[in-house]
C-alpha cells in the first residue's frame, strides 16, 4: 500500500533511527530477555511478553510525564525493569543484575542491524538529490555510534540526538537544532518515524510534514500518512 496521494517531495528526508532505521535483534524481544534472564536465575515466561510490553509501555509514558521532554538516561532502567517484571521477575538483586546487563547490551551498535529496506531507499533519495538527516532520541546509543558503525556517513548531511540537545522529540528544540544545521526551513523537510506522538506530531508541530512508518501495521487507525516500509517511500514523496 502507499499514500492516497503522494507529499511534495522534499529538499530534506529526516529520519528516526530506532526501529526506522535501526532494527534491535531479539535480545530485545521475549528471547533474548529470556536468555539474558537465564544467566542471572531468573525463569522468564516469553508466553507473557504482550502484556510485559504493555507494561514498558506504560512506565515509560509515566516516566515521561514525571520529568517532561527531557533526555533521560534514566528511562532505559524502568523499561527493562517493567518488561522482566512482565515476564515474571524474581528476586530483585537477580533482576537488576538482568536489567544492567540489558542496558549493556542496548548500548551496543553490534546488537542492531539496518531494516533490508534501509540502503535500497537511501540510495533512492540519494540517487533523486534529496538530502537526508537523523533525529533520534539516542536512549542508550550514540548516534554517531551507529552512523560509523553502519557507515550512515555517505547518506547524512547531518545527525542531531537528544544527547546534544537536552530536549527529546516531540520538544520543538529537537527539530529547530537540526532545521538550524541543514538551514532549511521545516516546510522544506520531511520526517519519517515509527512514533505518532514523538516524529509524527512533534514535526507537523514544527510546521515539517510527516510520515509514519508503521512497520507492523499496527497503526491502520490513524489518519496521518502512513506507509508500512522503507520501500514505499519513494513513491509517498512523490519520486
Ligand atoms: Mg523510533
Amino acid at each position: 500500500m502507499s499514500l492516497a496521494q503522494p507529499l511534495p517531495t522534499p529538499k530534506v528526508v529526516v529520519f528516526d533511527l530506532d526501529y526506522t532505521l535501526l532494527r534491535p535483534s531479539d535480545q530485545f524481544e521475549a528471547p533474548g530477555y529470556v536468555r539474558t534472564g537465564a544467566r542471572f536465575g531468573l525463569a522468564l515466561d516469553p508466553a507473557r511478553w504482550p502484556q510485559a510490553e504493555r507494561a514498558a509501555y506504560g512506565a515509560a509514558a509515566a516516566r515521561r510525564e514525571a520529568t517532561g521532554l527531557v533526555h533521560d538516561d534514566g528511562l532505559l532502567p524502568v523499561i527493562a525493569h517493567a518488561i522482566i517484571d512482565g515476564l515474571g521477575g524474581g528476586p530483585a538483586a537477580a533482576v537488576e543484575k538482568a536489567v544492567q546487563a540489558i542496558i549493556v547490551a542496548w548500548s551496543r551498535a553490534e546488537n542492531f542491524g539496518l531494516y533490508e529496506d534501509v540502503l535500497p531507499c537511501l540510495d533512492a533519495l540519494k540517487a533523486a538529490g534529496i538530502r537526508m538527516a537523523l533525529l533520534s532520541n539516542a536512549l542508550g546509543h550514540g548516534v554517531e555510534e551507529i552512523v560509523a558503525h553502519f557507515a550512515l556517513d555517505d547518506y547524512m548531511a547531518a545527525a542531531v540526538s537528544s544527547l546534544e540537545t537536552g530536549a527529546v522529540k516531540p520538544a520543538p528544540r529537537m527539530f529547530s537544532t537540526l532545521f538550524g544545521l541543514l538551514g532549511v526551513a521545516p516546510a522544506d523537510a520531511v520526517m519519517v518515524g515509527d512514533s505518532v506522538e514523538d516524529d509524527v506530531k512533534g514535526a507537523v508541530a514544527c510546521g515539517c510534514p510527516a510520515i509514519l512508518l508503521d512497520r507492523a501495521g499496527r497503526r491502520r487507525d490513524v489518519t496521518v500518512p502512513r506507509i508500512e516500509g522503507l520501500a514505499e517511500l519513494p513513491a509517498a514523496l512523490g519520486l
